[in-house]
């Protein structure tokens, strides 16, 4: 497809919901253009707490619609990604005179078990907090806990997959490519875009325009397109610490702290501990989020209160911050505002149309993209059915409990990597992990490694398959090697990328 065509589709911003978006349209026979300003993922979709889940919370919101459809998710998108989604077992200590009554979590739980559709998780089950491992790192004020099931995901590796597969199936995808100014000509759009790495400009149509800008959604209205809405999202920022591993057991906690808010503490990347989050009304740019110390404070406060050995600021060995595009209900407080998504579109009838996203969750960012699709559909005509339903996400077309056989498949076809390389890339890739490994007989057939088991092989496939283009697109959102770079291994990295050549042409586009 040549960037000069006028395309059904123009895609504002590469994150969760534009990449589904953009894969859902081009699978149904749209010809779509994306453009990310930054990296992909480089908003809120590689800031979350990762989890695919129904949002035991918001039960108490009476989100019953959103609790609903995001439990019904977790199977679908588990199924179709198993190698960055795999189930978790979290544990929700409790004691009698607590902020929520036994009784309340144990409806809510009863509701989690039975309105979502659940096939293959596990139910709730009581723990006896005294004998059971889980209360092995706590402090002994919970003599009970729930356990129950949601499943983890990789988000940043999510919108990556998501936007392959979207070009895989004809999508252009333009990555640091910033949408300057979009108006309308009649029935189309014209964008004005530039290439932030070659500074070009260019000129872009398209019959329909969809705004999935995130946070910035109400920047691309306002002042992007240029027609005055106000205030539609507000936009709410959540940090996380990661600490080396806390405990060993692999289940997840779930605390509630005495303010009624609540935390999680979940296994990380093997070695670490993850904690969050926090909510706070957030105003400036979004890329610019950054942990606040009261939030620092606060994280390591909460946590401490619960397990034996406290949180410190110098068990901190990274944080991260990102923006929440919460739909503006007027809520009053920032934890309280619908995590529910609104798409709301305009023109049609001579008018070109828009249509843009306001909130959504990693969780449900399938249906979203399925809702706008057929929404799509009502202004440019019927392509296609729904399809992603039942369709793998790039390398996760094996068996959804197959992860441990594919790990031994590949060791058995590369008997030269060790078991923690085998996971991580089947983690990481999946199916694809053989692409990386290609006809390798021995490491170093791999190439140069630039620490951290991250080898060449590795670093070239990312950059020719999945738009990395920086050390830090490749650290922190293609991989969490970052984790254990240090910075002259990140800086030769960053060296070999810029002598790869700056932007590689990305398969298939
Ligand atoms: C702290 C926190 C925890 C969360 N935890 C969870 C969780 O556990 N589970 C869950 O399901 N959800 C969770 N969420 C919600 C989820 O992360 C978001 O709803 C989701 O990532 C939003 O995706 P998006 O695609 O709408 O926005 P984004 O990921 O921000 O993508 C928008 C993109 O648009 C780009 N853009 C903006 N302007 C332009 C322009 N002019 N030109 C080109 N590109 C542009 C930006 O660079 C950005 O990459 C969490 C959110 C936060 C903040």
């Amino acid at each position: 497809m040549n960037a000069s065509a006028i395309h059904d589709i123009f895609v504002i911003g590469g994150g969760i919901n534009g990449c589904g978006i953009a894969r859902d349209a081009a699978g149904r026979g749209f010809s779509v253009f994306l453009a990310e300003m930054d990296d992909l993922a480089s908003g809120t979709s590689s800031g979350s707490t990762k989890l695919i889940h129904g949002g035991l919370r918001y039960l108490e919101f009476y989100e019953f619609r959103l609790v609903r459809e995001a439990l019904m998710e977790r199977e679908v998108l588990w199924r179709n990604a198993p190698h960055i989604i795999w189930p978790l077992r979290f544990v929700l200590p409790y004691f009698r005179g607590g902020s929520r009554p036994a009784w309340l979590l144990r409806l809510g739980l009863f509701l989690y078990d039975h309105i979502g559709g659940r096939k293959l998780l596990p139910a709730t089950r009581t723990l006896d907090m005294h004998t059971d491992p889980a209360g092995k790192p706590l402090k002994p004020l919970f003599s009970k806990a729930f356990e129950y099931s949601d499943c983890w995901v990789n988000d940043a590796r999510m919108v990556t997959l998501n936007a392959r597969d979207a070009a895989d199936r004809g999508a252009i995808i333009r990555t640091r490519t910033k949408v300057l100014s979009a108006r309308r000509e009649g029935d189309h759009w014209r964008l004005q875009i530039e290439d932030r790495l070659a500074r070009k400009t260019e000129n872009v149509s398209a019959r329909l325009l969809v705004n999935a800008a995130g946070p910035w959604v109400d920047h691309i209205l306002n002042d992007t397109i240029g027609e005055s809405t106000g205030r539609n999202v507000r936009l709410v920022q959540g940090s996380h610490i990661v600490i080396a591993r806390k405990f060993d057991d692999p289940r997840a906690y779930f605390f509630q702290n005495k303010d009624g808010r609540i935390i999680f503490a979940i296994p990380y990347e093997e070695d670490f501990t993850l904690i969050g989050t926090t909510d706070r009304d957030y105003e400036g740019d979004p890329h610019l989020a950054k942990i606040s110390e009261s939030e620092v404070d606060y994280l390591c406060a909460a946590a401490s209160d619960y397990f034996v050995e406290p949180v410190k600021r110098d068990d901190i060995v990274w944080t991260y911050s990102a923006v929440r595009p919460l739909y503006d209900d007027g809520a009053s407080k920032a934890q309280e505002a619908t995590r529910d998504y609104v798409l709301k579109a305009e023109g049609g009838d001579g008018r070109a149309p828009l249509i843009n996203v306001f909130g959504g969750k990693i969780t449900t960012y399938r249906r979203l993209s399925e809702t706008m699709v057929d929404k799509i559909e009502g202004f440019l005509g019927k392509r296609g059915q729904p399809w992603t339903a039942e369709a793998p996400l790039p390398g996760g077309d094996f068996p959804v409990t197959g992860f441990d056989d594919q790990v031994a498949a590949l060791r058995r076809a590369y008997p030269f990597i060790a078991a923690r390389i085998a996971r991580r890339l089947v983690r990481l890739y999946g199916t694809r992990a053989k692409t990386i490994l290609g006809s390798a007989a021995s490491l170093a057939d791999l190439g140069c490694c630039f620490g951290a088991d991250l080898y060449e092989a590795e670093v070239r496939y990312l950059a020719e398959n999945e738009w990395a283009l920086t050390a830090e697109d490749m650290l922190w959102r293609r991989t969490k090697r970052g984790l254990h770079f240090s910075k002259d291994e990140t800086e030769a990295l960053d060296a070999f990328l810029r002598e790869l050549g700056g932007r590689h042409s990305v398969a298939a586009e």
